[in-house]
């Protein structure tokens, strides 16, 4: 049966309301990620979250992993200003944030104005204070003092691939609708190989449908454009996948590189949008060598009350022996007959503007792939 939402109810603070009738408030101008942040609270995306963090829930977080209520949660959502900012400021005062970019409107009831300590912040989350880790780059460069408070999003703009962009209630209607009961959630930054798909086709064989839900954001140089993730995916699912048993939808949100605690963050979101299970790979939203290649998995164990499974996956290869793409719990075969997926391989054959082997990428996905002029982020 589909979960119920991240602590029994799906958050909408989504009212729509011309800017102008709250023209009158102090207006504070916040970065992209914030702006998402907001509209992923409003959206039911972040639910049960109506708003920032409080202080006493930043703590049960850091210490618990957990808000106050004793909800699993584990990365903290924050907004912080410096006391410049703050200094007119005041609790039970609203002020209006607002982005260009997004063209997020929305109003904050400050309940809290506090600070906080970055290095236990980033100690917790991150599991490390070593400022080349670009999460705790990010604490080191935040503001002083933290305000905590509900949101209410105005309005925000249209922009590229919003047809993409479901929310926990569309995908919640749209599962209902195809009858699924059981769902697995996919969460990439990349096009896929024959490696992925066969994780989802794993994992596909045990529930009704899959749902692929590509991050879609800022990203480095190198990375694959979000357009190239979007076709090859559009591509793969058109000629090998069955179309009553995939839906893609897009997320926006930064990623953290926060690895075990970020894979449960990015569980939570997926039981919001109404998903069963939730496929973990190895170092799930890791980054260098900051934490063990399964500790993703292993901090599943702490929260048996998530509501949403996850499925452990190793990383699947080809074996010539098998004759097959297997993982190491299905192949008892030496290493000398094992073809690894290099994802860095496959970017550099496209690179060149080479068509990867077929038993590494479909055909029809590299050739989506290297119709784009510029696939990479320059
Ligand atoms: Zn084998």
């Amino acid at each position: 049966m589909m979960p119920k939402p991240h602590g029994g109810k799906l958050v909408d603070r989504h009212i729509k309301r011309k800017p102008s009738e709250v023209a009158d408030l102090p207006k504070f101008e916040i970065n992209t990620n914030l702006a998402e942040d907001i509209e992923n609270i409003a959206k039911g995306v972040f639910s049960p979250l109506e708003g920032f963090l409080c202080k006493n829930d930043l703590e049960n977080v850091i210490k618990e992993k957990r808000l106050e209520n004793g909800t699993p949660w584990t990365i903290p959502i924050l907004l912080d200003f410096d006391k410049k900012e703050i200094k007119d400021l005041k609790e039970g005062d609203q002020i209006l944030l607002t982005n260009t970019e997004t063209g997020v409107h929305s109003i904050l009831d400050i309940d809290e104005i506090y600070t906080f300590d970055k290095k236990t912040l980033a100690q917790s989350v991150y599991g490390t204070q070593d400022t080349n880790h670009p999460g705790v780059a990010n604490v080191n460069n935040m503001k002083q003092f933290l305000l905590g408070g509900k949101i209410t999003l105005l309005e925000s703009k249209t922009r590229e691939f919003d047809e993409y962009n479901l929310t926990p209630k569309e995908t919640r209607f749209l599962f209902k609708e195809k009858g699924w009961k059981e769902i697995v959630a996919f969460q990439t930054r990349n096009p896929p190989h024959i490696g992925h798909e066969y994780v989802q086709k794993t994992a596909l064989t045990f529930v009704d449908g899959i749902f692929i839900n590509p991050i879609i954001g800022k990203k480095k140089k190198g990375d694959f454009t979000d357009n190239v993730i979007l076709a090859a995916y559009e591509t793969l699912m058109k000629y090998y996948y069955l179309k009553e048993r995939a839906v893609m939808s897009i997320l926006r949100t930064s990623m953290k590189y926060a690895g075990p605690r970020e894979a449960i963050h990015h569980a939570i979101m997926r039981k919001n949008f109404g998903c069963t299970h939730f496929i973990i790979g190895r170092d799930h939203a890791g980054i260098g060598n900051y934490y063990g290649p399964y500790n993703a998995h292993m901090i599943f164990q702490e929260f048996p009350d998530l509501g949403i499974t996850p499925v452990f996956f190793k990383s699947f290869f080809r074996c010539t022996k098998c004759d097959a793409v297997v993982n190491e719990k299905i192949c008892p075969h030496e290493e000398k007959y094992h073809i690894n997926f290099s994802g860095k391989k496959i970017r550099e054959l496209l690179m060149n503007g080479e068509i990867p082997p077929e038993n590494m990428m479909r055909k029809e996905v590299s050739e989506t792939i290297l119709k784009f002029d510029k696939p990479f982020v320059e």
